[in-house]
């Protein structure tokens, strides 16, 4: 019985730690990232017709309070919480590796020898943890799309039929897993290699990825990729960053847009491997699995259990 105390002691204490994502820079929903996305979404209501005011356009109860959105809400808590209890507590087995690799770098090769300057080695730094977590990234969620097994997982995320910024954490706790898992893999493996060539030049902020080049990213409108306003970028320029409009139908219901656009900062990877779309000629969208399978995910629990149970139910199901 003490037991379940001090857990349900622990869950509530902890209930309250996601809200603090609203003032971290690593954090896509930070107060600063979602003002700057609430500028560029009055750019695209005054350059689109709207017949509505733009606090309505912006605010619709259809989009905040629907049903989906609040299941979104409750797996934000949710995933919050889970992230404390049972993944941050293995970031200890995250530094051991990100030391092994550094101790097999000195052991098995000369000591680094490269000429560039403590500035010249952050920045270049910078740009190689955003890119190549970008990269992981699309891997990862390629992998999600093409696996049967793991896509039952990842169609929570795709089963919100309304979008709105805090529908990013809408995802399954086994998916939460995962990401975050290879997440560690890569920066433990990053900060490895880079004490290897500079010793105590990089510090960790910028191996977990908070750095200006990944803030950019996110200042520039990365909360409108889950919402309704359609922010596009100039044609070339989606060959190479996915804008939010590309992330919105990647979110679509139209059989033309599965397994389309799947990078996170980059859509350099989705032009090279083919599942590129780009935003001209779009319109509208419906997001969501459609409305008969949606359903299936409609309330908090059901997200959680729906793909145990479709998993043994398996082959009836496909
Ligand atoms: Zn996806
Ligand atoms: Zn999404």
């Amino acid at each position: 019985m003490d037991l379940l105390k001090a857990v349900f002691e622990d869950v509530w204490q902890n209930l309250l730690h996601p809200l603090l994502y609203f003032t971290d820079p690593g954090e896509r929903i930070n107060v600063l990232y979602l003002i700057s996305s609430l500028l560029l979404a009055y750019y695209v209501f005054k350059t689109s017709a709207q017949n509505l005011p733009f606090y309505k356009y912006i605010f619709h109860k259809k989009i905040w309070a629907s049903r989906s959105a609040f299941v979104d809400y409750k797996l934000f808590l949710f995933n919050g919480v889970l992230k404390i209890i049972l993944i941050l507590p293995a970031i200890n087995a995250w530094r051991y590796l990100g030391v092994y690799t550094n101790d097999f770098l000195e052991e098995n090769f000369e000591p680094s020898s490269m000429l560039l300057s403590q500035t010249q080695i952050l920045i270049a730094y910078s740009i190689a943890v955003v890119i190549i977590y970008d990269f992981v990234y699309y891997l990862v969620h390629l992998v999600m799309h093409k696996v049967p097994f793991l896509w039952e997982f990842h169609k929570i995320h795709h089963s919100a039929t309304t979008l709105n910024p805090i529908t990013q954490y809408r995802l399954h706790p086994v998916e939460l897993i995962l990401n975050n898992l290879s997440y560690f893999v890569v920066s433990a493996v990053l900060m490895g290699v880079g004490d290897y060539f500079y010793q105590g030049v990089i510090n960790q902020a910028v191996y977990a990825e908070v750095n200006i080049f990944a803030m950019l990213f996110l200042f520039w409108g990365a909360n409108l990729r889950h919402s309704h306003v359609k922010l596009r970028y100039f044609n070339f320029v989606e060959r190479l960053v996915i804008s939010p409009f590309q992330h919105q139908i990647h979110h679509s219901n139209n059989p033309a847009h599965f397994d389309k656009n799947l990078g996170a900062k980059f859509a350099l990877w989705d032009w090279l491997f083919g599942t590129l779309i780009r935003s001209e000629k779009q319109k509208t969208l419906r997001f969501g699995l459609g409305s008969k399978e949606s359903q299936h995910y409609d309330t908090f629990l059901k997200t959680l259990y729906q793909p145990f149970k479709k998993i043994f139910t398996w082959p009836k199901n496909q």
